[in-house]
């Protein structure tokens, strides 16, 4: 027996002409949390679009719960959703704002109220309930919505970049807040989003996708540590490639490391001249020229992120030469090419 709880089977996507998604497929676990992450234009949203059924693939299925839902409308999907413009009605109250959802589905007024009160509790949010949108922060506004989406006690969770127009402290903290409430709900969520730290930090699967196609399907640690092609492993973090051949494959190939990989050491290794140093708090950004030319690496700049005290300590600056390690078993091949 399988335990996918929404399955997206084979689904196509047509708009005239342009293929939005060309044959996806991904098995979401009941309370699992799936980010959906991709460049702009990738066909995420689409998706997104497609399984909650604002939009009718040109080929393939939706099935929620061993139900083929593709071509059921919206309203019997029982689904939640946030989207990033929080769409709430100015003119009514945070908890009002949360009541008209359940208004609209005839509940009675008695239990109108508690839920919505409930689902404010759940945000903690409570103390805010007579004010206004306009009244509010980004942020509170934001969890106002996810109340509403959460107050219809929904099957399934959909978040169209929900947090891409708050500030940075906003999102992180609200990041976790979501991820909290998902768990103690236990309910099954999709996220789509184009920030890989969002995605590394709130995913149990991420989804990576480009062009209308999947490029790989993991958790966090699977898609950064052992990225499925060159473009996944560019996408999420940074990374160094370059050409080469190993001696058991006549082909040539292209190899990878992330830039925290590299050692730095004042006697052995690759010698390399420091061409740049980028300050980042914690870590340093260096980036280096080889001049070893014994290595295929010879004349490529490299990344390397060193730790602040380690830049102390070798007393680095632009225009000195030391060495770099490239230690083997970080090293990662493809067959493919960089695009
Ligand atoms: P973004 O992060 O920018 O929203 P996305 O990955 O969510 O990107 P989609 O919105 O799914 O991308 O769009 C995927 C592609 O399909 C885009 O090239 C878009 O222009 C196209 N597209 C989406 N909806 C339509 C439509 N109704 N008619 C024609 N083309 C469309």
């Amino acid at each position: 027996m399988s335990d996918c709880y929404l399955k997206i089977d084979r689904i196509h996507k047509n708009f005239g002409q342009f293929t939005a998604l060309n044959d996806i497929s991904i098995d979401i676990k009941k309370n699992e949390f799936v980010c959906l992450l991709g460049p702009s234009g990738c066909g995420k949203t689409t998706l997104l679009r497609i399984i909650a059924g604002l939009e009718e693939p040109s080929a393939g299925n939706i099935v929620i719960d061993g139900k083929d839902m593709t071509y059921m409308p919206p309203s019997k999907r029982n689904f939640g959703i946030v989207f990033q413009s929080y769409a709430l009605f100015p003119n009514l109250t945070a908890l009002q704002n949360i009541e008209y959802g359940l208004k609209a589905r005839k509940f009675p007024k008695k239990e109108v109220k508690e839920k919505a009160l409930e689902a404010l509790a759940l945000v903690d949010l409570i103390h805010l309930k007579d004010k206004y949108p306009a009244q509010m922060s980004g942020g509170q506004q934001q969890r106002i919505a996810l109340a509403r989406a959460l107050a219809l006690s929904p099957d399934f969770l959909l978040l169209d970049e929900p947090l891409s127009a708050l500030d940075a402290k906003v999102r992180e903290k609200l990041r976790h807040e979501i991820r909290t409430i998902q768990k103690k709900l236990q309910i099954t969520t999709i996220m789509v989003t184009h920030d890989q730290d969002e995605a590394l930090t709130m995913a149990d699967k991420i989804v990576v996708m480009n062009n209308a196609e999947v490029m790989q399907v993991g958790t966090p640690q699977e898609v950064y540590h052992t990225p499925a092609n060159p473009f996944v492993a560019n996408f999420i973090g940074s990374i160094n490639f370059w050409k080469g051949r190993k001696t058991a494959y006549n082909e040539e190939r292209t190899f990878a490391i992330r830039p925290e990989h590299i050692h730095i050491s004042q006697t052995a290794g690759l010698l390399a001249e420091v061409e740049e140093i980028e300050f980042r708090g914690p870590t340093y950004r260096l980036k280096f020229k080889v001049k070893d030319q014994s290595t295929h690496l010879y004349g490529q700049m490299i990344k390397v992120d060193v730790a602040a005290y380690e830049v102390i300590e070798h007393q680095l600056t632009k225009g000195m030469d030391i060495y770099i390690t490239l230690p083997a078993e970080k090293i990662i091949g493809f067959k493919e090419q960089v695009v």
